[in-house]
Order: C-alpha cells, then structure tokens, then sequence
C-alpha cells in the first residue's frame, strides 16, 4: 500500500483510520483493507486530496462523501 500525505489526511479525516503518520496509517490500511484495492485507492486518493479534501480549507460543501466522512480534525472548510 503507497500512503503519501494526501492518503494519510483523507482516511484519518474519514475516521477509517486513527494514526499519526503516513507509516502507520500504511500499516493500518494493509490490515484493514483487502490487498485488491491498494493501487486503486492511492490512484483515487491522492487527486481527491489535492482537489476537493485539500490540507487546508477542504471543499467540505461539495464532496462527493461529506455524509459518509467522519470529518475528524476539520476545524474550518469550504
Ligand atoms: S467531507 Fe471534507 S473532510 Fe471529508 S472527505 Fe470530503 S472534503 Fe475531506
């Protein structure tokens, strides 16, 4: 599983995972999630990280799975 900054911040602010740095939350999601989706999810993620839930200022009010994110550690969005 390749976890970059973006795919730390999106699933840590979903609630999926609880974790303090890329590394772990690699560990996380390799025991969380089946191997099948890896590849694909670090392709979806990193351009939904750099859009829409961006480090800063995330554009909240148009996301695609505000209802199902948990919005952990989100203090101000668009
Ligand atoms: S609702 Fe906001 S914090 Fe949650 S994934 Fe979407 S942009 Fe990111």
């Amino acid at each position: 599983m390749s976890v970059d900054i973006h795919v730390h911040r999106i699933v840590n602010r979903w609630g999926y995972v609880s974790t303090p740095s890329p590394e772990a939350t690699t560990k996380a999601l390799e025991l969380e999630m089946p191997s099948q989706y890896w590849v694909r999810t670090n392709a979806l993620l990193v351009p939904f990280g750099k859009h829409i839930c961006t480090g800063q200022m995330p554009r909240c009010s148009t996301c695609p799975v505000l209802e199902m994110c948990a919005q952990h550690g989100v203090t101000r969005h668009r």
